[in-house]
């Protein structure tokens, strides 16, 4: 069942400098970010986490696990990692002296969305290590920077073009053909900030909506008849080692994942060829971290790449039950130096994600007793104070001898859950 892999890739990178009597501080910190290898980063250690989300909540709880310190950068003071962080700088993403005060007191920082704005994470990698690192988030940042990225490492990607304007549009749906999705280049997730275009008449409102001015940049992608979405969590060590997650399968509703299992039933070439893409891909981006490679399987068999993000992900929830390590625990590991954890599979595992429904009103989960009562059922709630529609609020991981079995569970628990009219008293 595992598809674990653990390998030295060719060229491992010599040992760079950890503390150096005689050099000031500033440039020992330089030194320290630039660093490919250097000491461990060992427990209690702190590290700052820039986002408080529930991926920055479970980041946390695992660096915990480890006796590491936890500090969180977030606009809310009541964000979902807020409950298991020592401290939470409360502050916007793109605010570089809140981000200078989260790094004084942490031996490196890493990031749980790709949307902190570049000037922040190039403020704080002057002082402390930032890690996965600054080529994975650039690429990841950016979709077009990603699919040069991904082209300029052969790694196949869908038929794309850049678009800048209405004429731009015009001919890259002419040369891509109908229906085309149309990307930001920048701020997009889960589905938001991408639309279909289905034919001529859709493509004249098409730039108005996304509020798109003369210059903004956008991806044009054909929309292709994929037959199904999987992904790989990737983590890459100081050192260059690297472990790759069995290939999960996934499905989105409009952009956002609602359902994920593993491993992915496939052909064992598929797994393997989709294994190798996020090794290749990892090496390339200089990964110090985990990265989850999301892919499209093409009904003749061969994968597309669709999306980077260099951080843990939510298509990778079921390696809390499932792996021998989870990608929480891997990505601590990875960018504080220490070896990495085994990334094989224990046993068949199924996400699925509690969204938000109605209307925007204090949030609380009812039903937990039943989704408890279904067996080999883990329930995890974000703490977020407000639900709305769509909103992600938790997700149900279920195990089992099957996927199929694992993913009966995990759907009969979240068939038990739903979110109370009445506010939290
Ligand atoms: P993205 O924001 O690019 O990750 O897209 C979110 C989801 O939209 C994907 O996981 C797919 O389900 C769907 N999608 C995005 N791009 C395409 C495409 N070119 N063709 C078909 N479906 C797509």
């Amino acid at each position: 069942m595992s598809l674990g892999c653990q390998e030295w890739p060719s060229g491992r990178p010599g040992s760079a400098p950890g503390r150096r009597p005689g050099v000031d501080s500033r440039a020992r910190h330089t030194l320290l970010a630039m660093a490919t290898v250097s000491d461990p980063i060992l427990p209690p250690a702190t590290i700052g986490i820039l986002g408080g989300g529930q991926l920055g909540r479970m980041l946390g709880l695992a660096a915990r696990e480890l006796g590491y310190r936890i500090v969180v950068l977030d606009p809310d003071p009541a964000c979902p990692a807020a409950g298991v962080a020592d401290r939470v700088e409360t502050a916007a993403y793109d605010d570089v002296a809140g981000a200078l005060r989260l790094a004084e007191g942490c031996a490196v920082v890493t990031y749980e969305l790709e949307h902190v704005s570049a000037a922040l994470v190039d403020a704080v990698a002057e002082v402390r290590p930032v890690r996965p690192g600054a080529v994975a988030l650039r690429v990841a940042q950016d979709r077009l920077a990603e699919r040069d990225f991904l082209t300029a490492h052969g790694v196949p990607v869908v038929p794309w073009r850049a678009v800048h304007t209405v004429d731009d549009l015009r001919v890259a749906a002419a040369e891509l053909g109908f229906p085309i999705r149309l990307k930001s280049a920048t701020g997009g997730y889960d589905g938001r900030s991408q639309f279909r275009i289905a034919d001529n008449t859709a493509m004249i409102g098409a730039i108005a909506r996304l509020n798109a001015h003369h210059g903004q940049s956008l991806l044009a992608e054909h929309e292709v008849d994929f037959a199904t979405e999987l992904s790989v969590v990737v983590a890459r060590g100081l050192d260059g080692t690297i472990a790759c997650y069995p290939v999960g399968r996934n499905r989105h509703d409009e952009g956002i994942l609602v359902e994920s299992v593993a491993p992915a039933d496939v052909e064992p070439v598929v797994a393997t060829a989709a294994t190798a893409l996020a090794q290749r891909i990892a090496t390339a981006a200089e990964l110090a971290g985990v990265m989850t490679i999301e892919m499209f399987l093409m009904r003749d068999g061969s994968i597309v790449v669709n999306e980077l993000a260099p951080r843990v992900h939510n298509s990778g929830h079921w390696t809390i039950e499932a792996a021998i390590t989870s990608q929480f625990e891997q990505h601590v590991r990875a960018i504080c130096g220490l070896p990495l954890g085994d990334a094989t599979l224990r046993v068949a595992a199924a996400t699925v994600n509690l969204l938000g429904t109605g209307p925007r009103r204090q949030a609380r989960l009812e039903g937990v007793e039943a989704a408890l009562a279904i067996a080999d059922v883990h329930l995890h709630v974000y703490d977020k104070h407000e639900v709305f529609e769509r909103r992600k609020m938790g997700h149900v991981t279920a195990t089992g001898a099957t996927v199929d079995l694992a993913l009966e569970r995990a759907i009969a628990a979240r068939a038990a859950l739903h979110w109370s009219e009445e506010g939290r008293s």
